[in-house]
């Protein structure tokens, strides 16, 4: 089948999406933007952070929290090559420290 697409603006996904994403982050963030006004008209603003969407989505997608280009390994939320670029940095960060 290869490239998957938006359904609603057309836009390419990211490699690696689950087969059931339909849309892009911009329009899922459209229609959650408007659930959630209706949400805290009734419910008030009790709502998680706004900047935590983007990383719920490609989180709950199967997609790399961090780079949002490749998909995200298996018990993970990012790809190898971040993964890997995140422990040289928490290597050198421990290095420092000790
Ligand atoms: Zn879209
Ligand atoms: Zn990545």
């Amino acid at each position: 089948m290869g490239v998957k697409t938006c359904r609603e603006c057309g836009k390419q996904l990211p490699e690696g999406v689950r087969y059931n994403t339909l849309y892009c982050y911009d329009c899922i963030r459209k229609h959650h933007i408007a659930a959630m006004k209706r949400y805290r008209e009734k419910h008030g603003d009790r709502l998680r952070a706004e900047d935590k969407e983007e990383y719920y989505y490609y989180k709950e997608h199967g997609i790399c929290v961090d780079c949002h280009q490749a998909a995200a390994d298996e018990g993970y939320t990012t790809c190898t090559a971040c993964r890997a670029k995140r422990n040289k940095r928490s290597e050198k960060y421990y290095k420092k420290k000790t």
